[in-house]
Protein backbone atom coordinates (compact mmCIF):
# COMPACT_ATOMS: atom_id res chain seq x y z
CA UNK A 1 0.00 0.00 0.00
CA UNK A 2 1.21 3.35 -0.98
CA UNK A 3 2.08 5.83 1.96
CA UNK A 4 0.25 9.39 2.00
CA UNK A 5 0.97 12.45 3.38
CA UNK A 6 -1.09 14.39 5.85
CA UNK A 7 -1.86 17.78 6.19
CA UNK A 8 -4.23 19.22 8.86
CA UNK A 9 -7.06 21.82 8.27
CA UNK A 10 -6.61 25.21 10.22
CA UNK A 11 -7.77 24.98 13.55
CA UNK A 12 -5.83 21.19 14.25
CA UNK A 13 -2.29 22.54 13.25
CA UNK A 14 -3.09 26.15 15.03
CA UNK A 15 -3.93 23.44 18.34
CA UNK A 16 -0.56 21.78 17.68
CA UNK A 17 1.37 25.33 17.40
CA UNK A 18 -0.25 26.62 20.57
CA UNK A 19 0.48 23.40 22.44
CA UNK A 20 4.42 23.28 21.19
CA UNK A 21 4.44 26.85 22.28
CA UNK A 22 2.89 26.26 26.19
CA UNK A 23 5.44 23.61 26.35
CA UNK A 24 8.16 25.41 25.77
CA UNK A 25 7.65 28.69 27.18
CA UNK A 26 5.32 27.71 29.71
CA UNK A 27 2.64 30.60 28.56
CA UNK A 28 0.17 31.19 25.69
CA UNK A 29 0.95 32.87 22.56
CA UNK A 30 -0.94 35.77 21.07
CA UNK A 31 -1.32 34.47 18.10
CA UNK A 32 -1.23 31.81 15.14
CA UNK A 33 -0.46 32.38 11.36
CA UNK A 34 -0.40 29.95 8.57
CA UNK A 35 2.01 29.62 5.13
CA UNK A 36 1.58 26.91 2.91
CA UNK A 37 4.28 25.02 0.90
CA UNK A 38 3.93 25.15 -2.83
CA UNK A 39 3.53 23.16 -6.17
CA UNK A 40 4.90 24.68 -8.89
CA UNK A 41 3.19 23.17 -12.02
CA UNK A 42 5.43 24.45 -14.91
CA UNK A 43 7.89 26.79 -14.96
CA UNK A 44 10.93 25.37 -12.98
CA UNK A 45 14.48 27.70 -12.96
CA UNK A 46 13.37 30.78 -14.66
CA UNK A 47 12.09 33.04 -11.51
CA UNK A 48 15.71 34.35 -11.63
CA UNK A 49 15.68 34.99 -15.16
CA UNK A 50 12.98 36.96 -15.38
CA UNK A 51 10.84 34.03 -16.60
CA UNK A 52 7.22 33.04 -16.06
CA UNK A 53 5.98 30.41 -13.80
CA UNK A 54 2.72 28.71 -12.81
CA UNK A 55 2.52 27.45 -8.75
CA UNK A 56 0.00 27.36 -6.55
CA UNK A 57 -0.26 26.79 -2.92
CA UNK A 58 -0.98 23.64 -0.89
CA UNK A 59 -3.31 22.84 1.43
CA UNK A 60 -0.12 22.00 3.41
CA UNK A 61 0.85 24.63 5.63
CA UNK A 62 3.95 25.57 8.46
CA UNK A 63 2.10 27.17 11.53
CA UNK A 64 3.99 29.26 13.68
CA UNK A 65 2.69 30.83 17.12
CA UNK A 66 4.36 33.54 18.44
CA UNK A 67 4.33 35.77 22.06
CA UNK A 68 6.22 39.42 22.24
CA UNK A 69 8.61 38.10 25.18
CA UNK A 70 10.20 42.01 26.14
CA UNK A 71 13.64 40.59 25.83
CA UNK A 72 16.13 41.14 22.90
CA UNK A 73 16.16 37.64 21.68
CA UNK A 74 14.72 35.60 19.43
CA UNK A 75 13.71 32.46 20.85
CA UNK A 76 12.74 29.83 18.26
CA UNK A 77 11.59 26.21 18.56
CA UNK A 78 10.46 24.03 15.57
CA UNK A 79 9.07 20.81 15.07
CA UNK A 80 9.31 19.44 11.34
CA UNK A 81 7.04 16.84 10.24
CA UNK A 82 7.87 13.41 10.66
CA UNK A 83 10.35 14.16 13.92
CA UNK A 84 9.20 13.81 17.28
CA UNK A 85 11.74 15.80 19.27
CA UNK A 86 11.99 20.14 18.34
CA UNK A 87 14.81 21.78 17.39
CA UNK A 88 16.02 24.76 18.97
CA UNK A 89 17.19 28.15 18.70
CA UNK A 90 17.80 31.15 20.80
CA UNK A 91 19.64 34.42 19.26
CA UNK A 92 20.19 38.19 19.94
CA UNK A 93 18.15 40.17 17.82
CA UNK A 94 21.07 42.31 16.92
CA UNK A 95 23.09 39.40 15.77
CA UNK A 96 20.70 38.45 13.10
CA UNK A 97 21.92 39.43 9.56
CA UNK A 98 23.73 38.01 6.72
CA UNK A 99 25.48 34.69 6.62
CA UNK A 100 23.79 34.55 10.86
CA UNK A 101 21.94 32.11 11.45
CA UNK A 102 22.90 30.19 8.75
CA UNK A 103 20.66 27.17 9.51
CA UNK A 104 17.11 26.39 9.50
CA UNK A 105 16.14 29.46 12.02
CA UNK A 106 17.73 31.96 9.42
CA UNK A 107 14.42 31.29 7.40
CA UNK A 108 12.55 32.36 10.57
CA UNK A 109 14.30 35.13 11.96
CA UNK A 110 15.95 36.28 8.67
CA UNK A 111 12.54 36.89 7.59
CA UNK A 112 11.72 38.77 10.26
CA UNK A 113 15.20 41.40 10.33
CA UNK A 114 14.68 41.59 6.23
CA UNK A 115 11.06 43.07 6.92
CA UNK A 116 12.85 45.09 9.60
CA UNK A 117 15.11 46.14 7.71
CA UNK A 118 12.55 46.87 4.72
CA UNK A 119 10.72 49.25 6.95
CA UNK A 120 7.64 47.08 6.66
CA UNK A 121 8.02 45.45 10.34
CA UNK A 122 7.95 49.32 12.19
CA UNK A 123 10.49 47.71 14.84
CA UNK A 124 12.29 45.09 16.28
CA UNK A 125 11.12 43.02 19.35
CA UNK A 126 12.39 40.50 20.99
CA UNK A 127 9.84 37.30 20.09
CA UNK A 128 8.82 33.64 21.13
CA UNK A 129 7.73 31.76 18.24
CA UNK A 130 6.39 27.50 17.87
CA UNK A 131 6.89 26.23 14.52
CA UNK A 132 4.83 23.08 13.77
CA UNK A 133 4.76 22.05 9.95
CA UNK A 134 3.14 19.84 7.69
CA UNK A 135 4.97 20.80 4.46
CA UNK A 136 7.74 18.03 4.04
CA UNK A 137 10.96 19.30 4.27
CA UNK A 138 13.69 19.19 1.16
CA UNK A 139 10.99 17.48 -1.03
CA UNK A 140 10.61 20.55 -3.52
CA UNK A 141 7.79 21.78 -2.23
CA UNK A 142 9.22 24.87 -0.34
CA UNK A 143 8.99 24.06 3.10
CA UNK A 144 11.56 26.83 3.25
CA UNK A 145 9.50 29.33 1.94
CA UNK A 146 6.46 28.49 4.25
CA UNK A 147 8.79 28.94 7.19
CA UNK A 148 9.86 32.41 6.07
CA UNK A 149 6.11 33.50 4.91
CA UNK A 150 4.62 32.20 8.10
CA UNK A 151 6.93 34.26 10.35
CA UNK A 152 7.38 37.35 8.55
CA UNK A 153 3.71 37.80 8.14
CA UNK A 154 2.94 37.10 11.49
CA UNK A 155 5.59 39.04 13.41
CA UNK A 156 4.27 42.04 10.98
CA UNK A 157 0.86 41.55 11.64
CA UNK A 158 1.35 41.25 15.77
CA UNK A 159 3.87 44.55 15.42
CA UNK A 160 0.88 46.39 13.90
CA UNK A 161 -2.20 44.62 15.29
CA UNK A 162 -3.98 44.54 12.05
CA UNK A 163 -3.67 42.28 9.00
CA UNK A 164 -1.09 42.97 6.19
CA UNK A 165 -2.34 45.05 3.20
CA UNK A 166 -1.29 43.70 -0.57
CA UNK A 167 1.07 46.14 -0.68
CA UNK A 168 3.11 45.09 2.72
CA UNK A 169 2.96 41.49 1.44
CA UNK A 170 4.29 42.31 -1.85
CA UNK A 171 7.42 43.92 0.43
CA UNK A 172 7.49 40.39 2.40
CA UNK A 173 8.13 38.54 -0.89
CA UNK A 174 11.42 40.52 -1.27
CA UNK A 175 12.11 40.25 2.72
CA UNK A 176 11.42 36.09 2.20
CA UNK A 177 14.01 36.29 -0.50
CA UNK A 178 16.45 38.00 0.63
CA UNK A 179 16.73 35.73 4.22
CA UNK A 180 16.95 32.80 2.44
CA UNK A 181 19.52 34.76 -0.58
CA UNK A 182 21.70 36.97 2.54
CA UNK A 183 21.01 34.90 5.97
CA UNK A 184 21.28 31.39 4.88
CA UNK A 185 22.71 31.87 1.28
CA UNK A 186 20.00 29.71 -0.72
CA UNK A 187 20.29 31.48 -3.93
CA UNK A 188 16.56 30.80 -5.25
CA UNK A 189 14.11 33.51 -6.95
CA UNK A 190 11.27 33.82 -5.43
CA UNK A 191 8.60 31.75 -6.98
CA UNK A 192 8.09 30.07 -3.36
CA UNK A 193 7.80 33.11 -1.44
CA UNK A 194 5.40 34.72 -4.17
CA UNK A 195 2.96 31.42 -4.03
CA UNK A 196 3.18 30.89 -0.38
CA UNK A 197 1.68 34.61 0.03
CA UNK A 198 -0.56 34.93 -2.62
CA UNK A 199 -2.41 31.53 -3.23
CA UNK A 200 -5.90 31.53 -3.40
CA UNK A 201 -7.93 28.12 -2.91
CA UNK A 202 -8.89 27.07 -6.59
CA UNK A 203 -6.42 29.09 -8.35
CA UNK A 204 -2.85 28.65 -9.77
CA UNK A 205 -0.36 31.63 -10.02
CA UNK A 206 0.61 32.42 -13.08
CA UNK A 207 3.60 34.86 -12.36
CA UNK A 208 5.62 37.01 -14.71
CA UNK A 209 9.00 37.70 -13.14
CA UNK A 210 9.90 40.36 -15.82
CA UNK A 211 6.64 42.04 -15.17
CA UNK A 212 6.58 41.66 -11.78
CA UNK A 213 2.78 40.54 -12.15
CA UNK A 214 0.89 37.74 -10.83
CA UNK A 215 -2.56 36.75 -12.53
CA UNK A 216 -4.87 34.12 -10.79
CA UNK A 217 -6.32 31.18 -13.04
CA UNK A 218 -8.57 29.18 -12.21
CA UNK A 219 -6.77 25.14 -11.46
CA UNK A 220 -9.83 22.75 -11.43
CA UNK A 221 -8.88 19.03 -12.73
CA UNK A 222 -11.91 17.67 -11.51
CA UNK A 223 -13.80 18.65 -14.65
CA UNK A 224 -12.08 16.30 -16.58
CA UNK A 225 -11.63 13.78 -14.00
CA UNK A 226 -7.99 14.46 -13.02
CA UNK A 227 -6.01 15.19 -9.29
CA UNK A 228 -2.67 16.60 -9.68
CA UNK A 229 -0.84 13.62 -7.83
CA UNK A 230 2.65 14.49 -6.12
CA UNK A 231 5.41 11.74 -5.46
CA UNK A 232 8.00 12.94 -3.52
CA UNK A 233 10.88 10.64 -4.00
CA UNK A 234 12.06 11.24 -0.50
CA UNK A 235 15.73 11.42 -1.70
CA UNK A 236 15.98 14.95 -0.30
CA UNK A 237 17.96 17.86 -1.44
CA UNK A 238 19.32 20.92 -0.17
CA UNK A 239 18.60 23.57 -1.75
CA UNK A 240 21.83 25.09 -0.37
CA UNK A 241 24.35 23.50 -1.16
CA UNK A 242 26.17 24.30 -4.40
CA UNK A 243 24.21 23.08 -6.88
CA UNK A 244 21.57 25.44 -7.33
CA UNK A 245 23.59 27.84 -7.16
CA UNK A 246 25.71 26.32 -10.17
CA UNK A 247 23.03 26.38 -12.39
CA UNK A 248 21.80 30.11 -11.22
CA UNK A 249 25.44 31.29 -12.01
CA UNK A 250 25.77 30.51 -15.28
CA UNK A 251 22.34 32.35 -16.01
CA UNK A 252 23.86 35.08 -14.18
CA UNK A 253 27.21 35.57 -15.63
CA UNK A 254 25.52 35.43 -19.08
CA UNK A 255 22.92 37.43 -18.20
CA UNK A 256 25.67 40.04 -16.99
CA UNK A 257 27.84 39.89 -20.08
CA UNK A 258 24.95 40.48 -22.17
CA UNK A 259 24.68 44.13 -19.98
CA UNK A 260 20.98 42.80 -19.25
CA UNK A 261 18.78 42.77 -16.03
CA UNK A 262 17.78 39.69 -16.94
CA UNK A 263 18.30 36.40 -19.43
CA UNK A 264 14.78 37.80 -20.86
CA UNK A 265 15.93 40.76 -21.85
CA UNK A 266 18.37 39.29 -24.12
CA UNK A 267 17.47 38.54 -27.44
CA UNK A 268 18.71 35.63 -29.59
CA UNK A 269 20.00 34.37 -25.73
CA UNK A 270 21.24 31.10 -27.10
CA UNK A 271 23.08 31.84 -29.88
CA UNK A 272 25.05 35.30 -28.32
CA UNK A 273 25.67 32.71 -25.24
CA UNK A 274 27.36 30.20 -27.16
CA UNK A 275 29.73 33.05 -28.67
CA UNK A 276 30.17 34.54 -25.28
CA UNK A 277 31.44 31.09 -23.77
CA UNK A 278 33.66 30.39 -26.43
CA UNK A 279 35.51 33.69 -26.07
CA UNK A 280 35.68 33.37 -22.38
CA UNK A 281 37.41 29.69 -22.61
CA UNK A 282 33.91 28.72 -20.77
CA UNK A 283 32.44 25.22 -22.08
CA UNK A 284 29.96 26.34 -24.46
CA UNK A 285 28.02 23.41 -25.12
CA UNK A 286 26.85 23.54 -21.24
CA UNK A 287 26.18 26.99 -21.50
CA UNK A 288 24.30 26.60 -24.77
CA UNK A 289 22.56 23.57 -22.76
CA UNK A 290 21.44 25.63 -20.02
CA UNK A 291 20.29 29.14 -21.71
CA UNK A 292 18.16 27.05 -23.67
CA UNK A 293 15.84 25.84 -21.09
CA UNK A 294 15.19 28.68 -19.48
CA UNK A 295 14.32 30.61 -22.93
CA UNK A 296 12.55 27.44 -23.57
CA UNK A 297 11.10 27.17 -20.47
CA UNK A 298 9.29 30.32 -20.62
CA UNK A 299 8.35 29.72 -23.92
CA UNK A 300 6.83 26.73 -22.47
CA UNK A 301 5.15 28.59 -19.88
CA UNK A 302 3.27 31.26 -21.59
CA UNK A 303 1.87 28.45 -23.83
CA UNK A 304 0.80 26.39 -20.56
CA UNK A 305 -1.09 29.35 -19.28
CA UNK A 306 -3.01 29.82 -22.79
CA UNK A 307 -3.77 26.01 -22.30
CA UNK A 308 -5.13 26.18 -19.46
CA UNK A 309 -6.90 29.21 -19.86
CA UNK A 310 -8.37 27.24 -22.88
CA UNK A 311 -8.92 24.18 -20.59
CA UNK A 312 -6.87 22.52 -23.11
CA UNK A 313 -5.26 19.78 -20.79
CA UNK A 314 -4.11 17.34 -23.60
CA UNK A 315 -1.77 20.51 -24.68
CA UNK A 316 -0.87 21.02 -21.02
CA UNK A 317 0.77 16.96 -20.60
CA UNK A 318 2.38 17.74 -23.14
CA UNK A 319 3.89 21.13 -22.16
CA UNK A 320 4.50 18.96 -18.59
CA UNK A 321 6.43 16.37 -20.08
CA UNK A 322 8.85 18.74 -22.20
CA UNK A 323 9.61 20.82 -19.65
CA UNK A 324 10.84 17.69 -17.23
CA UNK A 325 13.04 16.08 -21.06
CA UNK A 326 14.43 19.96 -20.70
CA UNK A 327 15.32 19.89 -16.87
CA UNK A 328 16.96 16.38 -17.18
CA UNK A 329 18.84 17.09 -20.62
CA UNK A 330 19.61 20.63 -20.74
CA UNK A 331 19.41 21.99 -17.17
CA UNK A 332 20.73 18.81 -15.67
CA UNK A 333 18.84 18.72 -12.17
CA UNK A 334 16.78 15.35 -12.30
CA UNK A 335 18.31 13.05 -10.28
CA UNK A 336 17.87 8.81 -11.04
CA UNK A 337 14.68 8.91 -8.40
CA UNK A 338 12.96 11.68 -10.38
CA UNK A 339 13.48 10.13 -13.41
CA UNK A 340 12.28 6.78 -12.30
CA UNK A 341 8.78 8.01 -11.18
CA UNK A 342 8.30 9.77 -14.78
CA UNK A 343 9.15 6.55 -16.76
CA UNK A 344 6.93 4.89 -14.16
CA UNK A 345 3.92 7.09 -14.51
CA UNK A 346 4.05 6.08 -18.15
CA UNK A 347 2.46 8.85 -21.36
CA UNK A 348 0.82 11.40 -18.91
CA UNK A 349 1.34 14.58 -18.40
CA UNK A 350 3.94 14.32 -15.47
CA UNK A 351 7.42 16.37 -14.43
CA UNK A 352 9.66 17.11 -11.98
CA UNK A 353 8.89 20.12 -9.61
CA UNK A 354 11.35 23.13 -8.12
CA UNK A 355 14.69 22.93 -8.26
CA UNK A 356 15.67 19.26 -8.72
CA UNK A 357 18.44 17.61 -7.22
CA UNK A 358 15.86 15.42 -5.40
CA UNK A 359 12.02 16.57 -4.41
CA UNK A 360 9.15 15.20 -6.37
CA UNK A 361 7.20 14.84 -9.12
CA UNK A 362 4.04 16.10 -9.92
CA UNK A 363 2.02 13.76 -12.58
CA UNK A 364 -1.94 14.54 -14.00
CA UNK A 365 -3.52 11.45 -13.24
CA UNK A 366 -7.43 9.72 -13.53
CA UNK A 367 -9.12 10.40 -9.85
CA UNK A 368 -9.73 6.26 -10.32
CA UNK A 369 -6.64 5.36 -11.11
CA UNK A 370 -4.45 7.27 -8.43
CA UNK A 371 -4.15 4.13 -6.36
CA UNK A 372 -2.82 2.12 -9.15
CA UNK A 373 -0.30 4.61 -10.65
CA UNK A 374 0.83 5.58 -7.12
CA UNK A 375 1.75 1.62 -6.57
CA UNK A 376 3.35 1.37 -9.66
CA UNK A 377 5.54 4.30 -8.84
CA UNK A 378 6.37 2.81 -5.34
CA UNK A 379 7.64 -0.54 -7.34
CA UNK A 380 9.59 1.09 -9.59
CA UNK A 381 11.55 2.82 -6.70
CA UNK A 382 11.81 -0.49 -4.61
CA UNK A 383 12.86 -2.31 -7.75
CA UNK A 384 16.05 0.04 -7.70
CA UNK A 385 16.56 0.30 -4.48
CA UNK A 386 15.98 3.66 -3.99
CA UNK A 387 13.70 4.86 -0.71
CA UNK A 388 9.97 4.54 -0.95
CA UNK A 389 8.00 7.61 -2.13
CA UNK A 390 5.13 9.28 -0.36
CA UNK A 391 2.20 10.88 -2.29
CA UNK A 392 -0.09 13.64 -1.74
CA UNK A 393 -2.99 14.60 -4.26
CA UNK A 394 -2.62 18.14 -4.03
CA UNK A 395 -5.38 21.21 -4.88
CA UNK A 396 -4.78 24.33 -4.73
CA UNK A 397 -5.33 26.22 -0.71
CA UNK A 398 -5.19 29.66 0.66
CA UNK A 399 -1.98 31.60 0.78
CA UNK A 400 -0.03 32.81 4.01
CA UNK A 401 -3.15 33.91 6.79
CA UNK A 402 -3.64 33.96 10.30
CA UNK A 403 -5.20 31.28 11.82
CA UNK A 404 -6.07 31.44 15.71
P1 LIG B 1 12.27 23.01 0.24
O1 LIG B 1 12.03 24.47 0.44
O2 LIG B 1 11.95 22.58 -1.15
O3 LIG B 1 11.61 22.15 1.24
P2 LIG B 1 14.93 23.88 0.87
O4 LIG B 1 16.27 23.21 0.76
O5 LIG B 1 14.75 25.17 0.18
O6 LIG B 1 13.85 22.80 0.41
O7 LIG B 1 14.57 24.12 2.38
C1 LIG B 1 14.68 23.08 3.33
C2 LIG B 1 15.30 23.63 4.61
O8 LIG B 1 14.35 24.51 5.26
C3 LIG B 1 15.60 22.58 5.65
O9 LIG B 1 16.90 22.05 5.45
C4 LIG B 1 15.52 23.37 6.95
O10 LIG B 1 16.70 24.10 7.16
C5 LIG B 1 14.42 24.37 6.65
N1 LIG B 1 13.09 23.96 7.15
C6 LIG B 1 11.97 23.79 6.42
N2 LIG B 1 10.90 23.49 7.18
C7 LIG B 1 11.34 23.47 8.45
C8 LIG B 1 10.72 23.24 9.71
N3 LIG B 1 9.42 22.96 9.83
N4 LIG B 1 11.52 23.30 10.81
C9 LIG B 1 12.81 23.58 10.71
N5 LIG B 1 13.45 23.83 9.56
C10 LIG B 1 12.75 23.76 8.43
MG1 LIG C 1 13.05 26.06 -0.51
Amino acid sequence: MARWMSARDDAELAQAASRLFQAHFSQEPEGVWAAPGRVNVIGDHVDYAGGISIPFALQANTAIAIRRSGQPTYRVVSLAPGQSEAAKVEIPINEVGPGNPDNWAGYVVGAIWAAIEAGVIPCAEGLDMAIVSDVPVGSGLSSSAALECSAALGALELATGRSATQPERTALVDACIRAENEVVGASTGGLDQRASLFGQEGKALVIDFQEGETTLVPFDLSGHGLVLLIADTNAPHALNDGQYASRRGVIDDVTAAMGANTLREVDNAVVRAAAWAEEEGRDAEVTCKRVKHVVEETDRTAEAAKALEADDLTRFAQLMRDSHESLRDQYEVVTPELESVFQAVGQRGSRMTGGGFGGSVITLVAEDEVPAVAERIVQAALDKDFPEPTFMVATPGNGARRIA
